[in-house]
């Protein structure tokens, strides 16, 4: 028998797994069963079912999947969370992925489940996905409330999750003021502040998104607070700064769209003043990193952008006048490019 278990294609197996465990991480987080746990475990399946209003039948075989998956502990007692459950899967949990996991099962699992639509044309699917023609990424995630508070939430998440490795990357005090383009609910900002107390950081956004950014900000007030300014970066004036950040902004845009925006920074950047990217940086073959490599896939199903290697990155970088670049993997989701205007 142990002959011919050494013969099964395990990671084949798995792959053909994925899917099922990722949507019963999806339904636990989306019914809050993490938060019931956190606040109330261990539990019977039959409490968490009548705290939800689920069958009992189906909530036992779910978290039973998810003990199986070591998201739960399962004892006597009934079940309760891991650390990692407390920690990422509440909603409340110290580094929350809950708004990024909510994103992938109401947003990205619609998407993906039209890859191969999206492999065969080579463009996303927001139309076949919701029934609506995209004419602009993020007018349609801004569209509804619902709809931008979820994805607001989802990169909220991530941004947390990583800001203290992008933000120590590299020693970035040198730059007096920073400017995060995209900056979102002001996750990396906040901590930009925390790292460099000196650093006058400004999250520049589309007025949609910082109309909403209250609900993110930290309950304590920092000494200097991060200003929010509104506008779009691809038309308006860029607020001024020795810095500029793009987390998670290059890869959604082609690179027509990244030559306008980096051409306007170029113009307003003085000598010495830089631009940090926080991506998914591939490795120059594309072959290593599968994180990264399905976060393409990713960009594929829903923007007309991608993920991209160092070189490509540091290409796209140098035609607009800037040099020295730099790049360190954090291990973490996102890697830092540094580079300074000549
Ligand atoms: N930087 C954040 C992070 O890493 O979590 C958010 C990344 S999110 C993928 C891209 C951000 O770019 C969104 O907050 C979006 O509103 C913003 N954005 C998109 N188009 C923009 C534009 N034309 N002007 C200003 N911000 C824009």
């Amino acid at each position: 028998a142990s002959e011919s278990a050494a013969k099964l294609p395990s990671k084949i197996l798995d792959l053909m797994d994925g899917f099922k465990a990722s949507k019963a991480l999806f339904v636990a987080s989306k019914l809050k069963m993490f938060d019931y746990l956190k606040n109330k475990g261990p539990l019977k399946a039959v409490d968490v079912a009548n705290e939800v209003g689920t069958s009992v039948c189906g909530t036992e075989r779910l978290l039973d999947a998810c003990v199986a998956l070591g998201l739960l502990e399962k004892t006597s007692q009934g079940y309760s969370n891991t650390d990692s459950a407390n920690t990422y899967l509440t909603s409340d949990g110290e580094y929350s992925l809950h708004g990024y996991i909510i994103h992938s099962n109401d947003h990205l699992w619609p998407l993906f489940t039209n890859l191969e639509s999206a492999v065969r044309e080579g463009s996303r699917q927001n139309h076949r996905a919701f029934g609506r023609k995209a004419e602009d990424l993020f007018k349609d995630y801004y569209h509804s409330q619902e709809v931008k508070q979820r994805f607001m939430a989802a990169m909220h998440s991530i941004a947390h999750l990583t800001a203290r490795d992008v933000a120590t990357a590299f020693d970035l005090s040198q730059f007096k003021s920073t400017c995060d383009l995209g900056g979102c609910t002001g996750a990396l900002a906040h901590e930009l502040i925390q790292i460099y107390p000196n650093m006058k950081v400004t999250v520049f956004d589309l007025p949609e998104v910082i109309a909403n950014i209250s609900y993110f900000q930290p309950s304590e007030q920092c000494a200097a607070p991060v200003t929010f300014v509104s506008g779009d970066f691809f038309k308006d004036n860029l607020p001024e700064a020795d810095l500029y950040i793009l987390s998670r902004v290059l890869h959604d845009w082609p690179d027509e769209k990244i030559h306008v925006l980096l051409s306007k920074i170029s113009a307003v950047c003085k000598p010495g003043c830089g631009i940090l990217l926080a991506e998914m940086v591939l490795d120059d073959e594309k072959k290593n990193r599968s994180t990264a490599l399905l976060q393409s896939l990713n960009m594929l199903v829903q923007t007309e952008g991608k993920e991209r290697s160092g070189s490509e990155y540091q290409g796209l970088l140098e035609q607009h006048g800037f040099a020295n670049v730099k790049i360190r993997l954090t291990g973490n989701l996102l890697d830092v490019v540094l580079c300074v205007k000549t």
